[in-house]
């Protein structure tokens, strides 16, 4: 990793702030807040730390309270966070731990551990960052994995049908894939699929979800999205991914579209039915975009 880790420094007491400031600037990208609620908005934005330096003795917002609130909020609830207070009682000590605290330190603060500790967590950090990142994610492409996709799937059949709001998927299958591997190669084959993908990452807004979901084979959750928008939004991928020649090849790729139909539908239901749709669009010929209805199919 390059870019450099991102600490929050909070504490009301600008000295306080100055000092580790002092001692981690060189080595960290610093945010700096002398409040609890300054604290909790410098959490929320871009960067968002990496690791928080938290006084605990605060007037208005303490530091417990500003660490209750990071864990609500799903942004910062993962952000690790080290106490760095006057108070060192052992009970103390247990509070803060027992609130979701990495680790304590008191004060007066010692460089030495100050830096130690920090360099700890932040690699803890990175090493979970990491750990993530490869447990959701396809290494070829870059793109969610179907794991990935199958839980937040599972999450977003659930908050729709208590937002009756619509939700559509897109299945994708490049024709004659075994061809493109039989002509050029395994390796040309593996560069046609980053290509491809690269399209759908690009074409995702935000909220919506591409993985790669077998083979060659890729899927799109379009979060509040008609089956009409889908097919749109559908038909323009067909057309780029025909107009691309990755590597100089020819491809081209069949879709299915399907919307989620009422509350008792689950997940799988909803795959299968695009994944109907896609057969269908295999069967006509390929290179086509299928919408799946009930009664027509
Ligand atoms: P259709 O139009 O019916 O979808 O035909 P197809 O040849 O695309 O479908 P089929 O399912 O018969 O073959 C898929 C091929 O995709 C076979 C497999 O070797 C290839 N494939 C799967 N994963 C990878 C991969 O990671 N890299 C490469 N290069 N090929 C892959
Ligand atoms: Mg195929
Ligand atoms: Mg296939």
């Amino acid at each position: 990793m390059n870019t450099k880790a991102v600490i929050l420094i909070v504490d009301d007491v600008p000295t306080n702030v100055q000092a580790l400031a002092h001692l981690l600037q060189e080595e960290y990208a610093l945010k700096v807040a002398t409040s609890g609620v300054r604290a909790l908005e410098l959490a929320g934005q871009d960067p968002i730390p990496d690791l928080i330096l938290l006084d605990v003795q605060m007037p208005e917002m303490n530091g417990y309270d500003v660490l209750k609130s990071l864990k609500e909020n799903s942004v910062t609830a993962q952000i690790p966070i080290i106490f760095v207070t006057g108070k060192d009682t052992v009970e103390d000590e247990e509070y803060g731990l027992e609130l979701g605290a990495m680790d304590y330190i008191t004060k007066p603060i010692r460089p030495s551990i100050v830096k130690a500790r920090v360099k700890t967590h932040i690699t803890l950090k990175q090493q979970h960052n990491s750990l993530l990142e490869m447990a959701t994610h396809d290494q070829l492409t870059g793109l969610y994995n179907r794991h990935y996709l199958s839980d937040v799937l599972d999450k977003k059949v659930s908050q729709i049908k208590r937002h009756s709001e619509p939700l559509s998927v897109i299945i994708v299958d490049i024709d004659h894939f075994k061809k493109v591997n039989d002509t050029f190669g395994h390796l040309m084959g593996d560069q046609v699929l980053q290509a491809v993908a690269n399209v759908m990452d690009a074409s995702a807004r935000k909220g919506d979800v591409a993985a790669r979901f077998g083979g060659e084979e890729f899927i799109i959750v379009l979060d509040n999205c008609t089956a009409q928008d889908a097919l749109v939004k559908a038909e323009k991928l067909r057309s780029t991914i025909a107009a691309l020649h990755p590597q100089e090849i020819s491809v081209t790729a069949s879709f299915g579209v399907a919307q989620l139909e009422d509350d008792t539908q689950r997940y799988e239901d909803l795959l299968k039915n695009a994944d109907t749709a896609l057969y269908v669009a295999k069967e006509e010929g390929r290179n086509r975009v299928i919408l799946y209805e009930k009664k027509a199919l």
